[in-house]
């Protein structure tokens, strides 16, 4: 009943949060230690954030949870990419962000990024047999 609660005012806020979806996200989470009152309001202060897409996001960021809940939280998984940073909320992803040397969504995913043009072009040098590009006749 709770969660049915939830998922309608979720979809009052973000209609493209659909009520099944939510349900099925907050049933996965049926054993979350939070109190609901704590889980309703870190969805509810998720939802009011436009920059939230991930509907069941709140589960794993503790921007949008009480302090007082925070500390008593399942610590969620790290980084694919860099050992000791939460996924969700890694600094070091976030740093590729801002430099545009990653996506922003793949902050806490493994990130392989393509080649750059300069690694792409000492690569095609490289394959060129020396001296093939201009031969050195030797003068008479
Ligand atoms: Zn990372």
């Amino acid at each position: 009943m709770q969660a049915r609660i939830l998922a309608a005012l979720l979809n009052e806020i973000r209609p493209r949060w659909a009520v099944g979806s939510m349900l099925k996200i907050l049933e996965k989470q049926h054993q979350h230690p939070a109190k609901f009152a704590d889980i309703a309001l870190a969805a509810l202060t998720a939802a009011r954030d436009p920059s939230v897409e991930t509907p069941g996001l709140f589960f794993n960021d503790t921007r949008f949870w009480p302090d007082d809940v925070k500390a008593k939280l399942p610590k969620p998984p790290d980084c694919a990419d860099h050992i000791g940073q939460d996924m969700y909320t890694c600094r070091s992803c976030k740093a590729d962000v801002l430099c545009g040397d990653r996506p922003e969504n793949m902050i806490g995913r493994h990130y392989e990024p393509p080649p750059s043009i300069y690694d792409q072009l000492t690569e095609s040098l490289e394959a060129v047999p020396t001296g093939a590009a201009f031969p050195l006749e030797e003068t008479p």
